[in-house]
């Protein structure tokens, strides 16, 4: 599509009345976007409009879909793109949602560079070489109602998307400016290492550890961290938190309602 007819298309969209009955459902199963400042409440479901028009979703393993299950993907993944000049994911074409954990055959990675036979079961995964992302419903709304335990399976895989829209695998999405590009690598480099160091000693940190399998996995679980447990985040590791918040230009730690450190 040419980019001025899509540009004019999408800023209808955003300007489309939201649904009562999607913000209603927003309001409940995504609590966070309650701590949204008023604008950027009325940005994300300007968003959501754009996404649900573009993006095909699909029903697996018996689920049948619903606008509750679209809408409450939708904004989750909206979150992640406010206040920027976005494409809306223009990798991705269609989210796959299984009503519950999936199983995956084939090779994975326990870990440490272990890799096992055999079935995986998942809450979510996606992949730079196809235009699907997959989630298991459970998880996703599990997710969006627990706002600050750091897990949000949406957050992470979306995560992963904007990270593959700079044409690599690598743990940076696409950044301002080579300066951007420059202070991003330092510091997710060096809190990544501390993120292996931390997880060879089972020291306990406010990230998961599982992001200390890759570049890739880090920043998807740093994203997490930042949405969820963005105080905890600011207090321990103040560079990390300061490069998120420059790259998702939001401050979740000084929402209202949000836990402190
Ligand atoms: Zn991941």
């Amino acid at each position: 599509m040419f980019t001025f007819f899509k540009k004019r298309r999408r800023a209808r969209l955003r300007a489309t009345p939201t649904p009562d009955g999607w913000q209603r459902t927003i309001e409940r199963n995504v609590p966070i976007v309650r701590r949204l400042p008023l604008a950027d409440r009325q940005e994300l479901f300007g968003h959501v409009q754009v996404f649900l028009a573009e993006k095909h979703f699909e029903g697996c393993g018996g689920l049948e879909l619903t606008d509750e299950i679209r809408v409450t993907i939708a904004a989750q993944a909206c979150l992640l793109l406010l206040h920027r000049d976005t494409d809306y994911y223009p990798r991705l074409t269609s989210i796959l949602v299984y009503p519950s954990t999936y199983v995956v055959p084939g090779e994975h990675a326990l870990g440490g560079g272990v890799w096992e036979e055999g079935d995986e079961p998942l809450l979510g995964h996606t992949q730079s070489n196809l235009s699907a992302l997959v989630l298991a419903w459970d998880s996703a709304l599990g997710g969006a109602r627990a706002i600050d335990d750091g897990e949000n399976v949406v957050f992470h895989e979306f995560a992963h998307q904007l990270d593959f829209e700079s044409g690599d695998t690598d743990g940076t999405p696409p950044l301002e400016s080579n300066a951007r590009y420059a202070s991003w690598a330092r510091v997710l480099g060096s809190e990544f290492d501390a993120l292996r160091r931390a997880s060879e000693t089972g020291s306990p940190t406010v990230l998961d550890d599982y992001g200390a399998e890759n570049p890739a996995e880090f920043f998807a679980v740093a994203t997490e961290a930042f949405f969820e447990r963005p105080a905890e985040l600011r207090a321990k590791h103040a560079a990390l938190y300061d490069e998120l918040r420059a790259f998702y230009r939001q401050d979740p730690a000084a929402w209202p309602g949000t836990s402190p450190a």
